[in-house]
């Protein structure tokens, strides 16, 4: 059988979704979210596991090839770990994926092990601990550095660290985090910090992409990816490898970058809503047609909010929401 393809009006292929499974967090960091949190929505507004799955089905029908699971912290919802495992049994050939803190990770990542993800994603802004407190506003940062080490003593494949870069705060920094990652076997990621509702962001503690490869020079001497060898390149980051080791750190321009051309994804929120652009406030209601199982209309719905995606970022404030409703 010929697997199916969605394209969206400007040819672009859609083959990668991001599901939100919580909008709750245990940490309140400051590039995320204000410190008082945020407002998380009742249990019955949430997607249950099987309403995932339900969902998952169709998306993977209309293309799909890759899922990631974010939050929220997505180990804070009781039974993540266990409902990976099913998810991998019920989708043996998908990529799967996860975001996470990795805060919880420790007391999970053996049966995480057991879904075979093809890789995870974890935030590490600083090595310092009382940065780190002071980042995530409730965070302990060995907690971190247990959960990271248990899923590479797992066997988890493919981890990449995630520093969001905030001037003043963690951008000398980012050699070590080089090196601290790539000792473990992970693949270091620096993002251009994005103004999102209700966060630190300012002008003045924005640093941009060219002035973090710049600061990244102490820690290699990078060369861009060739084109064409993206193969950590699954997404909007621009990969650099040193000549002198062939490691690689990778460096997300959400804000300076030009990633629109090749967006190939969609977000969906733990409500059920379909977000084609991380910068559109449009969002497309999915969950009473999942929850009725209705497949003609959800796909229908799926398409139609597919058509949404604009052609480039809008940058009106319109577009702006809280980093852990969506996901990231
Ligand atoms: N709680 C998980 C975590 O922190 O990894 C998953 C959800 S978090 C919203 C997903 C990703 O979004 C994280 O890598 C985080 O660093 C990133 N993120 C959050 N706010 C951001 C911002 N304002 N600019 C850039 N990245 C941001
Ligand atoms: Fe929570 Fe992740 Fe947002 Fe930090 S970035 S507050 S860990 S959702």
């Amino acid at each position: 059988m010929i697997p199916m393809v969605i394209t969206d009006s400007r040819g672009r292929v859609i083959k990668y979704a991001r599901i939100s499974v919580t909008d709750r967090c245990n940490y309140r960091c400051v590039y995320c979210m204000p410190e008082e949190g945020v407002k998380s929505r009742a249990r019955f507004e949430t997607m249950r596991y099987g309403d995932i799955i339900w969902l998952s089905r169709i998306l993977v029908s209309l293309g799909i090839r890759h899922i990631r699971f974010t939050g929220g912290e997505p180990l804070v919802r009781e039974g993540m770990a266990d409902f990976l495992v099913s998810f991998r049994e019920e989708f043996p050939a998908l990529d799967i994926s996860m975001t996470t803190n990795a805060s919880l990770l420790s007391g999970f990542a053996g049966t995480i092990a057991k879904a075979r993800l093809s890789g995870m994603n974890v935030s590490l802004d600083t090595l310092d601990g009382d940065k780190f407190a002071a980042m995530t506003r409730l965070g302990d940062i060995s907690d971190v550095m247990s959960g990271i080490a248990s899923a590479v003593g797992r066997g988890i494949p493919n981890i990449k660290t995630n520093t969001v870069v905030m001037r003043g705060f963690n951008e000398h920094e980012l050699p070590d985090i080089v090196k601290f990652s790539q000792k473990l076997g992970l693949i270091p990621r620096m993002i251009e910090f994005m103004p999102l509702s209700g966060n630190l962001w300012r002008r003045e503690n924005f640093v941009p992409s060219r002035e973090i490869f710049e600061l990244l020079k102490p820690a290699g001497d990078w060369k861009p990816e060739a084109r064409g060898r993206r193969e950590t390149a699954r997404g909007p980051a621009k990969y650099y490898t040193d000549a002198r080791t062939g490691l690689k750190v990778g460096i997300i321009d959400a804000i300076s970058g030009r990633f629109c051309p090749e967006c190939d994804r969609l977000r969906i929120t733990a409500a059920g809503n379909m977000r084609a652009c991380l910068f559109k406030g449009e969002e497309t209601s999915l969950l009473d047609l999942i929850r009725g199982m209705d497949e003609a209309a959800a796909r229908g719905a799926i398409l139609t909010g597919i058509g949404l995606k604009p052609e480039k970022r809008e940058d009106s404030a319109d577009g702006l929401c809280h980093m852990s409703d969506i996901g990231g």
